[in-house]
């Protein structure tokens, strides 16, 4: 996908540059626990003022204040870690500023063109480095291409160059892993996927749809019993699809997940779950079927745990395909969120080839093949040839 790129706005000197980012980073009590989205488009910046901007202004969101002030998500935090990461680098910090959090102002989820105008008045040339954000048409997403020339920044365009290789070149056999809550979520690119891979494995809590669309009880798990008819269908009209063999679940009344103090008992099952018991892992035989899978592929896509890998009775799923996906010589993709979190658990970060930064954009991207933050710099690019 052609992409107009950081040096199409050439000449940059003494222009002033807006820069979308995606600064979402976790914060706990006003404090950032992993700065790895404030990291990535400092290439970006930098080339910028290296290029001689005469100003860089950065914009972002941060949580989800909806639409008003709330000092829970104020960007000060994430504005003094920026600083300090560009003086690292030598960098003029006082050529560069971060607004306060889009997400303070209604305009920004609404694409009011109102809230557009007054992010551009200042503005020569816009540059969209926010790949987690790129599947919003959000205001300063869409909004500035359409107002100034425009490019995509080093962490979008390559976000976009890798993804793009899983639709159009991927090396075969091509296996895609899929887990996390919600088979709703994923249906679409469930579909989308089974068109290109060899394999399609599910785990999760979304297993358990299928699993349901098996005939197979399910006890208490994660369930959506509105999508159990698709489900079925999508087994019948496909021999890609590798649901589990086995379940690792928890007894009646046991409690697990954040704060929770562990409790119960913690049984491999096969693929029916007892009524009352919850289905939250995959089972070992699944999870060493699933590793064999992995490893003959040339391409790897995950996303998703494959159980609740915060509580340590559930992570071995989780840990075997991560443990899989970081010791293949294939050409491993690793989209964001929480299977993130999980390699990084696992110590496992920094041993795939590709880890995306944006979740719910990588998703949507496999399924449509393009983005509304996309098209948008496209058509800037196509109106400024014209
Ligand atoms: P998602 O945001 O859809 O990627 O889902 C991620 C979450 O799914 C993680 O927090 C996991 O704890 C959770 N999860 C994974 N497997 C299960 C399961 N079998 N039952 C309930 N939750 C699960």
């Amino acid at each position: 996908m052609q992409l107009p790129q950081l040096e199409d706005l050439r000449p940059i000197a003494g222009k002033r540059v807006l820069v979308r980012a995606d600064f979402n980073v976790p914060l706990v009590g006003g404090v950032i626990t992993d700065d790895l989205r404030i990291r990535l488009p400092l290439e970006t910046i930098t080339w910028l003022l290296d290029e001689g901007a005469a100003k860089v202004t950065i914009c972002s969101h941060l949580g989800r204040p909806k639409g008003k002030p709330d000092p829970k998500y104020d960007i000060a935090p994430v504005r003094e870690r920026l600083y300090e990461l560009l003086k690292q680098r030598g960098a003029a910090t006082d050529r560069v500023e971060l607004l306060q959090n889009l997400r303070y102002n209604p305009g920004e989820e609404a694409n009011d063109p109102a809230f557009v105008e007054s992010l551009v008045e200042n503005e020569d040339l816009y540059v969209d480095d926010a790949f987690g954000a790129a599947h919003r048409a959000h205001a300063s997403i869409v909004g500035p291409p359409s107002r100034l020339p425009s490019a995509a920044g080093r962490v979008l365009a390559r976000e976009v160059e890798v993804l793009d290789r899983l639709l159009q070149g991927a090396g075969t056999p091509f296996v895609a892993v899929l887990g996390g809550a919600k088979v709703s979520d994923k249906l679409g690119v469930i579909e989308a996927l089974l068109d290109r891979v060899d394999a399609l494995l599910v785990g999760g809590g979304m297993c358990f749809t299928f699993l349901a669309a098996q005939g197979h009880g399910t006890g208490a798990s994660l369930l959506e019993e509105s999508q159990v008819e698709t489900c079925r269908r999508l087994l019948l009209s496909s021999q890609k699809i590798m649901v589990p063999t086995d379940i690792v679940a928890l007894s009646p009344g046991g409690s697990f997940g954040a704060g929770k103090e562990p409790s119960g008992e913690v049984r491999q099952l096969g693929t029916d779950v007892p009524d009352g018991w919850s289905g939250l892992d995959i089972g070992p035989g699944t999870a060493a079927a699933f590793a064999d899978a992995i490893g003959s592929a040339a391409t790897v896509f995950w996303n998703g745990p494959m159980g609740v890998f915060e509580d340590p009775r559930f992570a071995a799923g989780t840990r075997a395909v991560a443990e899989a996906v970081a010791s293949t010589k294939a050409f491993t993709v690793v989209g964001g969120g929480d299977s993130a979190s999980a390699l990084k658990a696992f110590g496992l970060d920094g041993q795939v080839d590709h880890l995306s930064s944006g979740g719910g954009a990588s998703l949507e991207f496999l399924e449509k093949g393009d983005l509304p933050g996309l098209e948008a710099l496209r058509r800037a690019a196509a109106r400024s040839r014209s």
